[in-house]
């Protein structure tokens, strides 16, 4: 019987450690796309992903294997992110799981991410199946890092399969292991439908496609279903898997992962986590869903035409169908007009949300420089959070501004922890504790402010350990801070969407090198431009930028007339991005100037 024969699993690792092309190997190894077809990292279809390298987004696939018992059976595999921003996407596949397989770098041993992810698969009660992979690589220490696994994760490593994924080399060991060790789903296929929505995706000409597995029951064309968080009901118009490319089936049975599309055109009634049902028919209980994420960081995205405030909204509703952690409120600024307040999990995310705008929407967009919700305790005893820096009351209405703080675990090899700590300490970090994991290396523990967190600290970081620690923290409190809000002056005007939250201790400094970044990324124009930086009326930094003499033009030194104009179009597209407050016009990248200062 089908059920029996079914395997759903993630693979999950630590980012680079070689998730996607083991994908790659077992798709390959069963046939699932031709030779012709395949290309490296195929699941990451995005062209963003493929551009960076990285996954962005779960995606859960169909396969069949014949194993050496000479059964087949169904596979159905979810890759995941591997960075720490969505790490949303991977607890959300775990659910739709039995098993994880966990790909360790047989070079870097076990990280940051290696260790998240094992828990958040324990938290689910999955089978675990480490492999270590690139042994190929004469680098490649497995019997050192069989050893991590099994002190810093307690997970016996002795029979862990060790592959490269990028050669073929033990991934057959690793398909049978899936057989044999991960068990079959188990859910009564006589009750009624029971199904998790674990991803979805807004098509133009299908409306919703829902991604679930199926706990209990069955669901097929004609079926009508109920969403039971949103109350809405629907008739079911196809099923079916990614095979990787969508193949309608007949039916789906509890145990499988598959789509679902039912004409759902009213996107709030889907909602990742929720619970699908019969509609006639019941069941008596939801399933758990998933905890709500909180942003960790936001700031304010405006479209560069005013008159796209309403394609931005409706792009926002459509791409929180496809990433349920993103979340927007409306705000007006007074120098960019209309636009949204968007909640993101980290900056890297933010990154991305911005980019599949553009691309997949057609936008084009200012995103104002990011900011961490503060706890503000006004003098009257309420309670405001603030997470637009323009919006910090006066600072005669404030008694004490609360900042939030994160629990960090670096992980890093011994050389490096002098470096480390520097670098934590100078951040406004209090040091926690160090476990030695073995005699190699370290898991240095710092109480960090979320906002030194986000901003560089990541680059800052591997640049001052040459890429080899590994970072992970969760957010832990608040604490009371010496915060001062600055705002921009450009051309004498307070720009609101410029300002921004600084610690006292750096304020002048930060104000100083903000006021030279803008000086250079804003354009001259034909006359003078003061750039001021001030906490409340005093001016704590300033500058001005020049006026220009010359024809712009001249400043392209080409006698080709060919070059000349393809500079002259390239300059145009530049100014696109541009937004013109008062009579200054400023670029996409002056609203980043704040991340880039220490
Ligand atoms: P992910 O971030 O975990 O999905 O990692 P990827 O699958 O994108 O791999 C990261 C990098 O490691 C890519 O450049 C791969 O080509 C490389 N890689 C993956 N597996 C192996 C392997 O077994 N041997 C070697 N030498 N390189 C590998
Ligand atoms: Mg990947």
């Amino acid at each position: 019987e089908r059920q029996r024969h079914i395997r759903n699993f993630s693979i999950v690792a630590h980012i680079d450690h070689g998730k996607s092309t083991l994908a790659d190997r077992i798709l390959e190894m069963t046939d699932t796309v031709s030779k012709r077809e395949m290309q490296d990292q195929l699941l990451d279809t995005m062209d963003l992903e493929r551009e960076r390298g990285i996954t962005i987004k779960l995606n859960a696939v169909e396969l069949h294997y014949k194993a050496k018992d000479g059964e087949t059976y169904i596979f159905h595999l979810i890759d995941t992110p591997g960075h720490v921003d969505f790490s949303y996407e991977v607890s959300r596949s775990l659910a739709a799981c039995e098993g994880a397989v966990l790909v360790v770098d047989a070079t870097q041993g076990v990280e940051a991410q290696t260790l998240a992810n094992v828990y958040l698969a324990l938290d689910d009660d999955l089978e675990i199946l480490p492999v270590i992979n690139k042994i190929d690589l004469p680098s490649a220490q497995p019997d050192k890092v069989k050893e991590q696994i099994e002190n810093d994760i307690g997970l016996d490593a002795s029979d862990a399969d060790l592959i490269s994924a990028k050669t073929g080399l033990g991934v057959d060991k690793v398909l049978e292991d899936i057989v044999n060790k991960i068990p079959a789903p188990d859910g009564d296929l006589e009750k009624p439908l029971k199904a998790l929505i674990f991803d979805s995706v807004y098509d133009d000409y299908r409306g919703v496609v829902l991604s679930v597995r199926i706990k209990e029951g069955t669901v097929k064309p004609g079926d009508k279903i109920l969403l039971m968080n949103s109350g809405a009901k629907y008739e079911v118009t196809e099923v079916g898997v990614n095979s990787p490319k969508p193949l309608k089936r007949d039916m789906l049975i509890a145990g499988d992962v598959g789509y679902i599309t039912a004409s759902i055109k009213d996107i709030q009634d889907t909602r990742v986590g929720d619970t699908v049902t019969n509609a006639d028919n019941p069941t008596d209980e939801p399933l758990a869903g998933y905890r709500e994420m909180s942003p960790m960081v936001y700031s304010g995205l405006y479209p560069t035409d005013n008159a796209k405030y309403n394609d931005l909204r409706e792009a926002l509703e459509k791409l929180k169908l496809n990433d349920a952690a993103l979340e927007f409120e409306p705000e007006t600024s007074q120098a960019l007009g209309f636009g949204f307040r968007c909640g993101f999990l980290g900056l890297l995310h933010m990154d991305v949300i911005q980019e599949r705008l553009e691309r997949e929407f057609n936008l084009e967009l200012i995103t104002t420089a990011p900011s961490v919700t503060y706890d503000v305790e006004l003098t009257d005893g309420s309670h405001v959070a603030v997470t637009n820096p323009a919006e910090m009351p006066e600072t005669t209405m404030i008694k004490q501004i609360n900042e939030p703080y994160v629990r960090a675990e670096i992980m890093v090899p011994n050389d490096y922890v002098g470096a480390v700590m520097e670098l934590c300490q100078r951040k406004r970090g209090q040091f926690v504790t160090m476990e030695y994991l073995d005699d190699n290396r370290v898991n240095v523990i710092y109480q960090m402010p979320l906002a030194e967190i986000i901003f560089d600290f990541f680059d800052k970081l591997k640049s001052s350990t040459r890429g080899y620690a590994s970072l992970d923290y969760e957010l832990d409190g608040t604490q009371p801070s010496e915060l001062a809000k600055i705002d921009i002056l450009l051309n004498g005007d307070r720009v609101d969407a410029l300002s921004f939250i600084s610690h006292k201790e750096f304020a002048e400094k930060r104000a100083r090198s903000i006021v030279e970044k803008l000086k250079k990324i804003i354009p001259r124009q034909n006359f003078e431009i003061p750039i001021q930086a001030a906490i409340g009326a005093k001016i704590i930094a300033r500058t001005n930028i020049k006026a220009y003499r010359k024809d712009v033009t001249a400043r392209i030194h080409t006698g080709d007339p060919d070059r000349r104009a393809k500079l002259l179009d390239k300059q145009k597209r530049g100014k696109k991005r541009m937004k013109a407050l008062g009579k200054v016009e400023v670029p996409q990248q002056a609203f980043m100037a704040v991340l880039k200062t220490d």
